[in-house]
């Protein structure tokens, strides 16, 4: 996927961009904000997608992409066990009675 994510280092707009033979070439991308071409590219290990949906939504979405199943598969059980490890950090120090 040719789409990158971008953070504008003059307003801080943050702004998905396609790259690449379909899209603005890399040397063109503005922030559509401000203008700026000040830009800082962030690399996404996800294939970036609308952040209102579900993690459920999400891999069905990248199902119809048609990623290859299995390593979609593993990201979001990666996923899944980083966010729920987050999420005990935040309810307090575990297994520590
Ligand atoms: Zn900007």
């Amino acid at each position: 996927m040719p789409i990158h994510e971008f953070d504008c280092l003059k307003c801080g707009h943050r702004f998905e961009e396609l790259v690449g033979s379909h899209g603005t070439a890399a040397t063109e991308v503005k922030c559509p904000e401000c203008g700026a071409t000040e830009l800082k590219r962030r690399i996404s290990p996800y294939a970036p997608v609308p952040r209102q949906l579900t993690p459920n939504q999400r891999r069905r979405l990248e199902d119809k992409r048609g990623t290859d199943r299995g390593g979609a598969k593993q990201r979001f059980k990666q996923q899944r066990a980083a966010e729920r490890r987050a999420a005990s950090r935040r309810a307090g120090p575990r297994g520590n009675r």
